[in-house]
C-alpha cells in the first residue's frame, strides 16, 4: 500500500518505520524545510518500539538513556525533604529523532511540504499541498500533533482544550556548571513542589547521544498555573511577534518572557535549580493542552501521536504513545488487509480503549501535584 504520512516528528516517522517494516511504501511529508533536530527535551525510552524494531531485524543502540538513580524533592533552601530509589531511564527527545530518521529510507521523509487538506473516496485519498502541489496515497496518516488541521478536518466540531497551566521548559549542558554545584542533580529525579506550580529536572544525553559525565545535559520543565489569558497570550507570542497556539520552540522565545522567567526563577526557585534555568541559552515554552479526537481514524484516514491525543506531559508517556500507536497500527495494517477502512475503524476503537487509563491518568495527577485542571473539553 502508498501510504502518505502528514507530519514528521516522533508520532509521524515512528508510523512511517513501523509501517516501512510491514513491507508498505511509505512516505512522510513534513511542513519544516529541515529537521528538526535540537528541539526537545527528555523522553521516556520507547520499549515497545526498540521490541517491534529488534523483532524485523532494525537495532538501534542511539535511543539510549540515562538512568535516574533515585527521585528527590527539595525545599526552598535546596534541602532534600523526600529522598527515594527510583530507577527512570530517561533518553532525549533527539536521540530518539535522529534514531527514527537514520532508520528510514532515505527518500522516505519530504521536507518543505505543508499538507493543506484531503478529500477521500472508497479507493484512496487526494493530498493538496499549500504549494499548490497534489498526490495520491491508499492511506492518511495525520501525525500533525496537539492542534492537527487534519483532525480538524475531519471533526470541524472538535477543539482541544488549555488545561490551565504552563510549562517553561529548558536544556542545558551539565559542564556548565562547577561538579560541586549540580552534584546532587546529576543521575537523580530532583522535584520541588509548591501550589501551582512544579519544577523537575533530570540528566539526558548529549547531543550527539553521548553518556559521558560531563558531556550529558541536564533537562528541566517547570509547570505553573496560568489563570491570566494576557499573559498567556504574550508568553506564546515568539520574538518575531507571532503568536502561536500552544508553544514556542527553543531560540524563538520573547526577550520578555525570557526576562520574565529568569525573574520567577531567581524568586522562587531554589538556588541549585534557579542556576539551570539562569544558564539556559535558549528556554522553551508549552501551554498543556488536552485533546483526545472524537475518532481516531475517519474511512482511509488514521490519527497518531498528540493529532489523535494529546496526553499530560507528567504521565510521561507522550512519545511512548505515539511509538505504540504507531506499533499497533503496523501490527494491523498489514499489505494483506484487504477492507482498509474497515480495519483502520477497527484498530481506531481498540486504540482509544487501550489508552482510557493513561488519559485519566494526566489531571489525575495534575490534581496530586497542585496544577489546575481547567479543560472544560479534555479528557478529564
Ligand atoms: C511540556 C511537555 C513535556 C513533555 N514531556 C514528555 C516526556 O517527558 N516524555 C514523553 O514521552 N513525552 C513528552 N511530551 C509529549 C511529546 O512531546 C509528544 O507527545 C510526542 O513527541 C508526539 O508528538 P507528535 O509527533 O504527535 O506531534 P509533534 O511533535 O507536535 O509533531 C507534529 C509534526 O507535524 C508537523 N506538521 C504539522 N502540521 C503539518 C501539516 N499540515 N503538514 C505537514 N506537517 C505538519 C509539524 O511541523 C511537526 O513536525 C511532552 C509534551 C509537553 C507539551
Amino acid at each position: 500500500m502508498r501510504i502518505a504520512i502528514a507530519g514528521g516528528s516522533i508520532a509521524g516517522l515512528s508510523a512511517a518505520l513501523t509501517l516501512d517494516c510491514m513491507g508498505h511504501d511509505v512516505c512522510v511529508f513534513e511542513r519544516s524545510t529541515q529537521g528538526l533536530r535540537g528541539r526537545g527535551g527528555g523522553v521516556v525510552v520507547l520499549r515497545h518500539m526498540l521490541r517491534f524494531l529488534e523483532n524485523h531485524g532494525k537495532t538501534t543502540r542511539e535511543m539510549i538513556s540515562v538512568p535516574t538513580r533515585r527521585r528527590r524533592s527539595l525545599d526552598h533552601e535546596g534541602n532534600v525533604v523526600h529522598d527515594e530509589p527510583e530507577i527512570l531511564p530517561f533518553s532525549s527527545w533527539d536521540a530518539v529523532y535522529r534514531s527514527l530518521c537514520a532508520l528510514l529510507p532515505a527518500d522516505g521523509i519530504q521536507y518543505g511540504r505543508k499538507l493543506q487538506r484531503f478529500e477521500q473516496d472508497t479507493d484512496g485519498v487526494d493530498l493538496f499541498f499549500d504549494d499548490g502541489t497534489h498526490e495520491r496515497t491508499d492511506v492518511l496518516i495525520a501525525a500533525d500533533g496537539t492542534a492537527s488541521r487534519l483532525r480538524t478536518q475531519l471533526f470541524p466540531d472538535y477543539q482541544s482544550a488549555f488545561a490551565g497551566y504552563i510549562a517553561w521548559r529548558g536544556v542545558v549542558d551539565e559542564s556548565a556548571f562547577p561538579p560541586a554545584a549540580v552534584n546532587g542533580l546529576a543521575e537523580n529525579f530532583t522535584l520541588y513542589q509548591q501550589p501551582g506550580e512544579l519544577f523537575m529536572a533530570f540528566l539526558i544525553p548529549a547531543l550527539d547521544g553521548s553518556l559521558e559525565p560531563g558531556k550529558r545535559r541536564f533537562n528541566w520543565l517547570w509547570y505553573r498555573n496560568e489563570s491570566d489569558t494576557t499573559a498567556l497570550q504574550r508568553h506564546l507570542t515568539d520574538r518575531f511577534g507571532r503568536q502561536h497556539h500552544a508553544s514556542i520552540i527553543a531560540g524563538e522565545m520573547a526577550t520578555e518572557s525570557a526576562a520574565e522567567l529568569n525573574q520567577l526563577a531567581k524568586a522562587c526557585l531554589p538556588d541549585v535549580l534557579a542556576q539551570l534555568v539562569l544558564a539556559t541559552k535558549t528556554p522553551f515554552i508549552q501551554a498543556i493542552h488536552d485533546a483526545l479526537s472524537p475518532a481516531f481514524s475517519s474511512g482511509r484516514v488514521a490519527l497518531v501521536g498528540d493529532a489523535a491525543c494529546t496526553l499530560r506531559p507528567h504521565t510521561g508517556s507522550g512519545t511512548s504513545k505515539a511509538a505504540d500507536d504507531a506499533v499497533s497500527l503496523a501490527s494491523m495494517l498489514t499489505p494483506f488487509t484487504s477492507n482498509v477502512a474497515e480495519t483502520l475503524a477497527a484498530w481506531a476503537v481498540e486504540r482509544r480503549e487501550s489508552i482510557a487509563q493513561l488519559v485519566a491518568k494526566g489531571p489525575r495527577l495534575a490534581a496530586h501535584f497542585g496544577l489546575d485542571n481547567n479543560s472544560e473539553t479534555g479528557p478529564a
